[in-house]
């Protein structure tokens, strides 16, 4: 039995300028991260497991109308909501994930049920909705994800003619995708990642996120990694297994591999954003390559961890 837990999370990377944040912007962020980290760790230190911890982390984000999941996602081009979500336990390499997913309420839960409840790891669009039915999940009409500054954003970007990372741009409040890595007490890696994708993004554009070893991976062996930031070059790059096997295969130590990861390899694809990993020792590592990423880690049952910017 190990005798000690280990849990990060993020709430998105992008352009986030200290300069551009009001303290109540800064404080509403901060209260909503410590809510979240804090729901893992009150089940990590009942015993419960990774799997549970980082999906009810999760969950507080995707219920908060300040990040771009659940509640709070980006429109895209088509003007609606379309969601993807992936969770993995590092024991059993079991995972589940969605994609194009509308009016799910948690689409990270959506994903556990996948985990557990099917033979297949990846669903899209109407089936995944069909099972979160059968799985009696909820669901909330469009106008519980409608934000008028998710609107605003998409507006903007339609005239820009971009497509953005949601917390690119003017820092108002309102961030990024989420993810949460966990190491529980009986030694096992989870991670989850759920996210509204880009605003302006093309209907039915898929990212990162529901890619079990681009957006999001697992695995006792090595590390549990979430990632966040421009989901293309995430996919390109494989990023979440690329550390995982930095690890396995050339010995580097968590740190190492994520730092070659995102400051060598994803700049060479135009790769912008970070992650969040631990290892099955409980190492932490939050690189980013962006201005700034929404974070907070406990470390080994110690002090809870924010930061935002870059240190
Ligand atoms: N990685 C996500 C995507 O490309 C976006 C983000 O991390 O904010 O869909």
């Amino acid at each position: 039995m190990n005798q000690r837990y280990s849990i990060a999370i993020h709430g998105g990377a992008g352009t986030i300028r200290q300069g551009e944040m009001t303290p109540e912007k800064q404080n509403e962020i901060e209260k909503t991260l410590n809510r979240s980290i804090k729901a893992g760790i009150n089940i990590l230190k009942a015993g419960g497991s990774a799997i549970d911890a980082t999906a009810s982390a999760v969950v507080v984000m995707e219920d908060s109308p300040l990040f771009n999941a659940g509640k709070g996602c980006v429109f895209n081009s088509a003007g609606f909501i379309e969601m993807d979500a992936s969770i993995m336990c590092g024991k059993t390499l079991d995972a589940g994930a969605v994609t194009c997913v509308r009016n799910v309420r948690n689409p990270i839960l959506l994903s556990q049920e996948l985990l557990t409840g099917s033979r297949h790891v990846l669903l899209s669009g109407k089936g995944a909705e069909d099972f979160a039915r059968k799985a009696g999940l909820a669901f909330e009409a469009d106008d519980y994800f409608f934000t008028r500054h998710r609107y605003e954003q998409l507006q903007k970007a339609k005239t820009e003619e971009t497509v953005q990372l949601d917390h690119s741009g003017s820092n108002d409040g309102k961030f990024g995708t989420v993810g949460a890595v966990a190491l529980d007490l009986a030694g096992n890696l989870a991670a989850a990642t759920s996210t509204g994708g880009m605003t302006n993004q093309a209907e039915g554009r898929v990212g990162d996120t529901p890619i079990i070893g681009s957006g999001n991976y697992a695995n006792n062996q090595t590390c549990a990694v979430s990632c966040t930031g421009i989901g293309e070059g995430f996919m390109r790059s494989v990023t979440a297994f690329d550390v995982s096997a930095l690890i396995e295969y050339k010995g580097l130590s968590l740190t190492e591999a994520c730092e070659y990861v995102i400051h060598e390899k994803l700049p060479k694809v135009r790769g912008m954003g970070g992650l969040i990993a631990v290892d099955i020792r409980g190492n932490i590592a939050v690189p980013f390559n962006s201005e700034g990423m929404y974070r907070a880690w406990c470390q080994q049952n110690g002090e809870v961890h924010i930061g935002m910017y870059r240190e």
